[in-house]
């Protein structure tokens, strides 16, 4: 895998072994190495030629050494048909980062779109905002803060989730659902939670709420926010990931699965 494939995924975390692209010679601390590891593409709609386009970089990047451990890379990135700009930046981290092939993870990530390239679509907009608003809040310190937009961001993909699969959001009575219930209802429609924690599905919601409650401090809510970032992130491939095996089998022409059949159900 190329350093690429792992920017082209911001803003999943993951992490993952790549080739080598420092080098194996040490760049000191503040300094630029200027790296080539495939061009980063973002998928954007783009408002000055009106239209879903890739957002392109050149096939030069520069890495500055920010830690031993660490690296940020900026990166200029062009619309495919109209040259329109924007930037994304990435923090980088790994322990050996000058080894053949070291072990690194997105740190950090943030786009300047410059109000002409959007998020292809409205909701996958709204997340990125909140995501990036979690992030910032964390890294001020503020744990309750950082964990209120996590949740938000849940919320909303529930929400999302539950119209697409017809669940109604509301109770018969017109009142909104308590969130645990309406999260229950559509997982078991189609599921949202990943597999690898689905018995703990709802305490990710419960670890939010709680801090969100005043039950934990805000060291305590510092701590829980990496990984609970983790598992929201989780979640929304999930849902990406359905969706494109889904899209995957329409193309195929093979018969639509009805809502009642999950990930695994699609992977059979
Ligand atoms: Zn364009």
């Amino acid at each position: 895998m190329r350093l690429s494939d792992v920017l082209n995924k911001a803003p999943e975390t993951c992490t993952a072994q790549v080739e080598n692209f420092l080098g194996f010679r040490k760049v000191p601390w503040g300094q630029h190495r200027n790296i080539r590891v495939g061009r980063v593409v973002k998928n954007c709609r783009c408002s000055r030629c009106g239209g879903d386009r890739s957002f392109v970089s050149g096939d030069q990047l520069s890495c500055l050494m920010t830690t031993e451990r660490s690296v940020s890379i900026d990166v200029c990135l062009k619309c495919s048909a109209c040259d329109a700009k924007m930037e994304a930046w990435f923090l980088v981290a790994g322990d050996d980062l000058f080894s053949q092939s070291p072990r690194v993870y997105l740190e950090r990530y943030s786009e300047n779109r410059r109000e002409i390239a959007n998020a292809v679509d409205q909701a996958e907009a709204q997340i990125a905002d909140l995501l990036e608003r979690a992030q910032i809040a964390f890294d001020d310190h503020l744990g309750a803060g950082a964990m209120i937009y996590l949740r938000k961001v849940f919320e909303m993909t529930t929400v999302s989730a539950a119209e697409l699969v017809g669940v109604p959001v509301k109770t018969s009575n017109e009142k909104r659902k308590p969130f645990r219930s309406l999260l229950k209802e559509v997982n078991e429609r189609n599921r949202i939670i990943p597999r690898e924690f689905s018995n703990d599905g709802y305490r990710l919601f419960s670890e939010l709420s709680e801090v969100i409650h005043g039950d934990s401090d805000e060291v305590v809510a510092l701590e829980k926010f990496i990984p609970c970032r983790r598992l929201l992130i989780g979640v929304l491939d999930n849902i990406r990931n359905t969706r494109e095996l889904e899209e995957a089998k329409a193309s195929l022409g093979w018969s639509i699965v009805d809502a009642d059949n999950n990930v695994e159900g699609v992977a059979k």
